[in-house]
């Protein structure tokens, strides 16, 4: 039961959804993809040179906060499904700008979704509407457990509370109008292309610079984490298998501690660097805690695993070895990424 025709893919320059349009445009050649994306610092067309010329790919570029162009590009291209990615995605920022992820997250799923209802208005038949959401959306595991599909949302930063708020309103267009949605909620990811502000790919480039390695608190806080290319199966999975109206959690049952993943990543490079054991976890530096840091997040996946058949392909410490590989090879991407605005919002964040 393949959905022919044309797919909306958002946010595909950013780091997970160029996965994912990456492994639809390899995979569905039926498909035509189209890429909707405003390339804000976190998108990146580089991330996708390998099939741009490929003939089923289109790139749009286009702010999802524009409602009478969402309208517009809907009426063009007769969209059979929409992959919905595009997001501000940096709760560090959200800190900082709450509004901005208000804008996009909010305020743009809603013009997305109210876009598909007026496009598909004569039948929803046939047609797909996937929100890509995250595990914050419920809050802190301070007690143990894991993360079910019913689990209550408890959303603690402006970032988390804007997914959850786009959430929300994807589910209430089912709900209300019968638009045929379907969401799922992952751990964090890692891998290629993952923007050098977050932990793993901010820790690569800092060992291999010589330079610190900023910590929060005492690097207590547990996450679980999922190779990317596994994230963008998973979404392949739910597109294709995903039950209408249902959610799915999506994670690697992978949980660790910060400063274990810190510590991991000073082995893997110390090895790759030929430097002597030890000599990066000398870089560790711990600096103050971010506000209303969540401590634990877990995700329990079996629904995905059980009633579609997806499960995770690599194991954490194959997965990071790739993910240096992969950094250490392609230093040019690197070297772009963090040259101008990174950097000031680097000194800015850890000076
Ligand atoms: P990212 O920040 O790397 O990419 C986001 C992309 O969206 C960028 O290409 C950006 O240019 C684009 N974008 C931002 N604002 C836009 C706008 N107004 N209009 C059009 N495009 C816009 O993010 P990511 O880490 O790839 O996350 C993608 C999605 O997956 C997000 O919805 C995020 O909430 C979700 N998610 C991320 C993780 C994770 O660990 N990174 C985990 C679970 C869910």
């Amino acid at each position: 039961n393949k959905i022919s025709k044309n797919i909306l893919i958002t946010g595909g320059a950013g780091f997970i959804g160029s996965h994912v349009v990456r492994l639809f445009v390899n995979k569905y050649p039926e498909y035509t993809i189209y890429n909707l994306d405003k390339l804000t610092y976190a998108g990146n067309l580089e991330n996708l040179k390998d099939i741009d010329q490929a003939p089923n790919y289109r790139f749009v570029k286009g702010d999802i906060t524009d409602a009478d162009f969402l309208q517009k590009l809907f009426a063009l291209h007769n969209f059979q499904g929409v992959i919905h990615l595009a997001a501000e995605s940096h709760v560090d920022r959200s800190i900082s700008n709450p509004m901005e992820f208000v804008m996009t997250n909010v305020v743009g799923t809603v013009n997305l979704l109210n876009a598909a209802k007026t496009a598909w208005k004569d039948s929803f038949s046939g047609r797909r509407f996937y929100h890509v959401s995250t595990d914050e959306v419920y809050g802190s595991l301070d007690h143990g457990g894991f993360f079910t599909e019913s689990t209550p949302y408890d959303p603690q930063s402006p970032y988390s509370a804007s997914k959850a708020s786009s959430d929300h309103f994807v589910r209430a267009y089912y709900n209300t109008y019968k638009l045929p949605v379907v969401v799922s909620n992952c751990s964090n990811n890692y891998g290629p292309n993952h923007f050098p502000e977050k932990l793993i790919p901010l820790c690569i480039n800092n060992i291999k610079n010589s330079k610190p390695l900023p910590v929060y608190g005492k690097g207590e806080n547990v996450r679980d984490w999922l190779y990317v290319v596994d994230h963008a199966r998973a979404i392949d999975t739910v597109f294709h298998q995903g039950v209408i109206g249902e959610t799915y959690n999506i994670g690697g049952f992978n949980e660790w501690k910060n400063i274990d993943v810190v510590r991991l990543l000073c082995r893997v490079m110390d090895k790759k660097l030929g430097r002597a054991a030890g000599t990066s976890e000398q870089l560790i530096t711990f600096v103050t805690d971010r506000a209303g840091h969540d401590l634990r997040y877990a995700i329990d996946s079996h629904k995905i695993m059980n009633e579609l058949g997806w499960k995770p392909s690599l194991q954490f410490e194959e997965g990071i070895e790739k993910t240096v590989d992969w950094y250490l090879s392609n230093e040019e991407w690197l070297a772009h990424v963090t040259s101008g605005d990174y950097q000031k919002y680097y000194e800015g964040m850890y000076k």
